[in-house]
């Protein structure tokens, strides 16, 4: 039997010496039970599971065993359990509305933290217990970081971008020379942020900004990221132009956004870059995940790139690249701030296994937020971040559509599942 500590291999009974019968009595553990497991890690999926949560812990994962005496016992029948979804491109500022920045400009911060407030809470009745908020304003969602009731956020602040560039509404807009972009890395990190977002080319929401262009000379690119890898922050730049990522991958950033190769007319991925990026293990942070929205079509010019854009990803999976979905969340209606659940249909297209897309959402996902010590994985001494779906997900990958329940930090989310 598979169980997530060796201490516990065998079905043996858990949790049951002194200290942990005293906290149960206190009522202090809660023991979910649920048909299946699917711990983060192994394909194979845990039959009878029981998961025992002290406080914001888990504190011991076995299979077949009694719950500790006095414990409070959620019986899950039915169910499976999975690591809470963690998504590692979203932007809880934006209300995924047909006109999110229009709406973002509308609004004075407190309006703002509390669409955030409703954006991490939505998040979260779907699934999504772990967010890395890739470009809000004002440095909004630092603020929001570690709040009950919302899914833990990793935040990159306002994204470093030049005036007039990708996002310069958000405020992290600087000239494009060595000195000003080192000194916005280190305004970012004095602010506290968790990692650095560079805008290393255009991108869509933003007119007047060229998708298939580089914003920054390629050696102030690799100023930026030097800076932060020397203040210990890593870096990952939105990248579409197949420019800038070649040059992003060259400045030495941790990871890309978009990674579509975007040209003028159509898409371009040279073998040679494909190779370098999987190679050198650079986390590629694919757009997957859209819920359908009746009447809602991508724009023409992504529309007709779209199969290239799947090719190339397709070709860099098959290159062993790290591969997570980074959804953009809140950017669109077909982008809620629960929509990661929906990545692993598109990450099946891309050639995933569903368990394989299960991982690049939990514990491959988490490690991408620097994480991996403590989320990401259904394991003792982690944390009790906890998604309870209908159904086998593994053979009914729309099994995950169907919520039962989340846990976030060993706190049962209300209004999840029902
Ligand atoms: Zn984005």
């Amino acid at each position: 039997m598979t169980t997530s500590t060796a201490a516990q291999a065998g079905g043996s009974p858990v949790g049951t010496g002194p200290a942990t019968t005293r906290a149960a009595r206190q009522g202090r553990l809660t023991v979910l039970r649920a048909a299946r497991l699917f711990d983060g890690i192994s394909s194979a999926l845990i039959p009878d599971p029981v998961v025992v949560l002290e406080g914001s812990r888990i504190c011991s994962v076995s299979s077949g065993t009694k719950a500790p005496d006095g414990a409070a016992v959620v019986d899950l029948a039915g169910a499976t359990l999975l690591p809470g979804l963690i998504d590692t491109h979203v932007h809880l500022a934006f209300d995924a509305s047909t006109d999110p920045v229009g709406r973002l400009a509308g609004r004075r911060d407190g309006a703002v933290i509390q669409a955030m407030t409703q954006a991490g809470r939505a998040a979260l009745r779907g699934g999504v217990t772990t967010v890395r908020d890739l470009g809000d304003r004002g440095y909004l969602s630092l603020g929001l970081r570690g709040r009950a009731g919302l899914p833990t956020i990793v935040a990159a602040g306002p994204p470093i971008t030049t005036p007039g560039g990708h996002c310069h509404y958000l405020g992290g807009a600087v000239a494009p020379t060595i000195a000003d972009v080192r000194a916005a890395v280190r305004e970012h990190a004095a602010r506290g942020v968790d990692v650095i977002k560079i805008m290393a080319s255009g991108g869509n929401l933003t007119p007047g900004s060229r998708q298939e262009l580089a914003q920054f000379p390629a050696e102030v690119l690799r100023a930026a990221v030097e800076e932060a890898h020397r203040l210990g922050l890593p870096v990952t730049a939105h990248a579409h132009g197949t420019g800038a990522i070649a040059d992003a991958v060259a400045a030495g950033a941790d990871g890309l956004e978009h990674v579509s190769f975007w040209t003028e007319n159509g898409v371009d991925a040279p073998g040679q870059l494909i190779r370098l990026i999987a190679e050198r293990r650079i986390i590629v942070g694919a757009t997957v995940g859209m819920v359908p929205v009746p009447g809602m079509t991508p724009p023409p010019e992504l529309a007709r790139r779209l199969p290239g854009i799947t090719a190339n990803t397709r070709r860099l999976h098959q290159a062993g690249a790290v591969i997570v979905a980074g959804t953009d969340a809140g950017i669109a209606p077909v982008k809620p701030h629960d929509v990661v659940r929906h990545a692993p249909a598109m990450l099946r297209q891309l050639g995933f296994g569903q368990a394989q897309a299960l991982r690049a959402i939990t514990s491959v996902a988490v490690g991408v937020c620097g994480l991996a010590h403590r989320k990401g994985r259904v394991a003792a001494g982690f944390d009790a971040d906890i998604l309870a779906v209908d159904g086998d997900p593994i053979a009914d990958p729309d099994a995950l559509h169907r919520v039962r329940a989340v846990y976030a930090r060993g706190a049962a989310v209300p209004g999840a599942g029902t």
